[in-house]
């Protein structure tokens, strides 16, 4: 024990544990994120509210079943830091954490029962290889964690390289990433209800075209999370 945490010590002299949202150091008891982080970030509560600015930001666009994002992003540089060490950081442990956070706001919102599925929204293998992995794939475990829900990573692909989001205007958003996803093994998803994952929901252009695509299998039900969204 004495020479476990003398090792701890050592450690942490080169890897100091920091959290992944303010940046404090952990204290021994603490994983990826402190308590005071887990306690502050501000949550959206969206989960249980069916017509919620999200839910809003699609009508018109696509049929989807529910819609909620677990934190806020612009609110707090704090979410914005775990989406940062998440995305560029290489920091998987940010992201399950994220995902752990998001399964327990739907675990028991009425909105979100019965989702047979969840699919994370792919990136395209080009860019998952210069990244390491996908980071909405990591947050669908996460919510796998929590609910028994599985991820089912083999339905929906990229099949299209394209530049960043980031800078783009909404409408520049959407053109681009029309017509870029794929769904293959349609039959397995017919009469499912899906959740479909993503890490931040600006525009939904990304999510629009993902569930366009899905809205071709008969029978199916999409929803949508995201760790974080803009707004508030
Ligand atoms: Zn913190």
């Amino acid at each position: 024990m004495m020479l476990r945490n003398w090792l701890d010590s050592i450690l942490n002299l080169f890897y100091p544990r920091v959290c992944a949202a303010c940046g404090e150091s952990l204290l021994k008891d603490e994983e990826t994120v402190c308590l005071k982080c887990r306690y502050t970030l501000p949550r959206t509560g969206y989960e249980r509210y069916p017509d919620n600015p999200l839910a809003q930001t699609f009508y018109g666009r696509a049929n989807i079943h529910a819609v909620t994002a677990c934190y806020f992003f612009a609110k707090s540089g704090k979410v914005q830091h775990l989406i940062h060490q998440l995305k560029y950081k290489g920091n998987k442990d940010a992201g399950a954490f994220l995902g752990k956070q998001l399964g327990e706001s739907l675990k028991d919102a009425p909105l979100f029962q019965g989702i047979d599925v969840i699919i994370p929204v792919p990136l395209h293998p080009r860019r998952e290889r210069q990244r390491g992995y996908n980071q909405s794939l990591i947050i669908a475990q996460g919510i796998s964690g929590v609910t028994g829900i599985p991820v089912g990573n083999q339905y929906l692909f990229r099949t299209k390289y394209n530049e960043t989001q980031t800078r783009k205007t909404a409408e520049e958003r959407y053109n681009n990433v029309q017509g870029i996803f794929e769904v293959r093994r349609q039959e397995e998803l017919k009469g499912k209800h899906v959740l479909l994952v993503d890490d931040v929901l600006t525009t939904g252009a990304t999510l629009e075209s993902c569930a366009h695509q899905l809205e071709s299998v008969p029978g199916i039900t999409i929803s949508i999370a995201a760790a974080a969204c803009a707004g508030n």
